[in-house]
């Protein structure tokens, strides 16, 4: 996961500054195919991510920008507004009305997904709060696993803007997990 920022991130890419999980240094390695991201109010950009290589393991690794998600068309703040309309009570359907030009099924989809992956949610982004935070208290329960999951997000952006300054939650949510927040295959 890096920024959204085309120009930062060529910087730190070609300055050697991203290591790969094995420790090597990426280095530049072409785009992947282009791809589009609809973003709040349902216009769309489209961007090829950066792909690097490593240098000591060979292997490849695309550049996910934090605002995305691991195989979902939507920004992570169109779907982070869908999570948070659903954890305060709204029903499936008025959740899907506040996302403009997304379809029913798509939203219904990040729901029932987010509802799966909640306890491990809340427990990553609870750990990390209290990671960034040794001084936070004890996280509130709102009485449902899905509503306490995006609490503990949350927290966790919250403390982590204390600690670095402004924080965007679900990019957060988004590099915290590797982009991997509701994916199917593998818990975040
Ligand atoms: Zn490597």
């Amino acid at each position: 996961m890096v920024g959204t920022d085309d120009v930062e991130v060529e910087r730190v890419l070609r300055a050697g500054l991203l290591e790969c999980d094995c420790g090597g240094v990426l280095r530049p390695w072409g785009r992947a195919r282009e791809r589009a991201l609809r973003q709040a109010g349902g216009g769309e950009d489209r961007r090829s991510p950066r792909r690097s290589r490593c240098s000591s393991c060979r292997r490849t690794h695309v550049l996910l920008p934090a605002d995305s998600l691991l195989g979902r068309r939507d920004a992570v703040g169109v779907i982070g507004v869908a999570l948070v309309a659903r954890a305060a009570g709204s029903s499936i359907a008025r959740t899907a009305a506040r996302v403009l030009g997304v379809p029913f099924a798509t939203v219904r989809g990040w729901l029932r997904r987010f509802a799966v992956v909640a306890d491990a949610v809340r427990a990553r982004f609870t750990v990390l709060a209290h990671d960034l935070d040794p001084q936070l208290g004890a996280i509130g329960a709102s009485g449902s696993s899905f509503g306490d999951a995006v609490e503990a997000i949350g927290v966790a952006a919250r403390a982590a803007a204390l600690r670095f300054g402004p924080v965007d939650a679900w990019q957060l949510a988004a590099s915290a997990t590797g982009g991997r927040l509701l994916c199917n295959t593998s818990c975040p």
